[in-house]
C-alpha cells in the first residue's frame, strides 16, 4: 500500500490510501484544486480514485467535496445523517451512503467505517485494508472508545490525531467554552492522549504513525513530536517511523511493505 496525508490540521484534512490500481481519499477538507496539485506533486493522479469517504460534516473535512466530485466525477461516500447535516449537495449518481460497522469494498480495498466520539451527527473513523495491511484514520476523537482501540490494535499504519498541547490550550487566548469543547469527550485528542493511546493499544505490527490534525494555535510540530517520542519509548517492542503531517503541504508518500 501507498499512503500520504494530502492535508492535515484543524484547517483541512485529506488522506490518500492506495494499493495497486485502486485508491481512496478519506475526507476532502481543502479545495479540490489544492488536492489535485498536492497529489500531482507526489506523482499521483485521480485516475485510481474509486471514491472519497467523508468522516463527518465539519468544514475541515468536507470543504472541497462538492467541486472535487463534480469536476472529476468521483464517487462520494458518507453516512445518511452526515449528508443531511452537510450544507452542500452531491448529485445522486455520485453519492452512496454507508453505515458505521459495515465495510465497503472498492477494487482491492476494503474500507471499514466505525463510530467514534466527536461533536458531529455521526462521526466515523476508518480502517482501510488491502493485501494483509491495515491503515487506520483516527482523527477528531474526544475519547478513546472500543472501536478506536480495536482498529488501532490492528493497524500497520495510523493517521493519529495529536491536536493540542494541554498547557498551550489552557494558556492560549481561546474563549473558555472553546477550550472546554476541544478538551471534552467529543472534542479532540491532545498530544498526551494520542501518545498514551498508542502506548497502551498499538501492536508491534505498527510501523508508521502520522501525527495528524495538529492545531495551528494550541500546538507545535516540535511539541507534538517530542511528546509522542517521550511516551512511545516506554514500549520497547514498538519502533514505528513517526511522520509529522502539515496543514501547508502534503507528507511524503509512504510505502507499506
Ligand atoms: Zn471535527
Ligand atoms: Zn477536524
Amino acid at each position: 500500500m501507498k499512503i500520504a496525508a494530502i492535508a492535515s490540521g484543524s484547517n483541512g484534512n485529506c488522506y490518500y490510501i492506495e494499493n495497486g490500481d485502486d485508491a481512496v481519499l478519506i475526507d476532502s477538507g481543502i479545495s479540490a484544486g489544492q488536492i489535485v496539485e498536492r497529489m500531482n506533486r507526489l506523482g499521483l493522479t485521480l485516475s485510481k480514485l474509486r471514491g472519497v469517504f467523508i468522516s463527518h460534516e465539519h468544514t475541515d473535512h468536507i470543504r472541497g467535496i462538492d467541486v472535487l466530485s463534480r469536476s472529476y466525477a468521483i464517487p462520494v461516500f458518507m453516512t445518511e445523517k452526515t449528508y443531511e447535516a452537510y450544507a452542500g449537495s452531491i448529485a445522486n449518481e455520485r453519492l452512496s451512503f454507508f453505515s458505521p460497522g459495515n465495510p465497503v469494498s472498492l477494487g482491492n480495498l476494503s474500507i471499514h467505517p466505525f463510530l467514534k466520539f466527536h461533536d458531529a451527527v455521526e462521526p466515523c473513523g476508518f480502517s482501510i485494508s488491502s493485501g494483509g495491511k491495515n491503515v487506520a484514520v483516527l482523527t477528531d476523537i474526544g475519547l478513546e472508545c472500543e472501536n478506536v482501540i480495536a482498529h488501532l490494535r490492528n493497524a500497520d499504519a495510523v493517521f493519529l490525531e495529536s491536536n493540542y498541547d494541554d498547557d498551550m490550550l489552557q494558556a492560549g487566548d481561546y474563549a473558555p467554552h472553546l477550550k472546554k469543547r476541544i478538551a471534552s469527550d467529543v472534542g479532540h485528542l491532545s498530544n498526551t492522549q494520542a501518545a498514551l493511546l498508542a502506548v497502551k493499544h498499538a501492536s508491534p505490527r505498527l510501523t508508521h504513525v502520522f501525527l495528524s490534525h495538529l492545531s495551528g494555535n494550541n500546538n507545535t510540530p516540535e511539541i507534538a513530536l517530542s511528546t509522542f517520542y517521550h511516551f512511545i519509548s516506554q514500549r520497547k517492542d514498538l519502533n514505528p517511523e513517526v511522520i509529522l503531517t502539515s496543514r501547508e503541504k502534503e507528507s511524503a508518500l509512504v510505502c507499506l511493505d
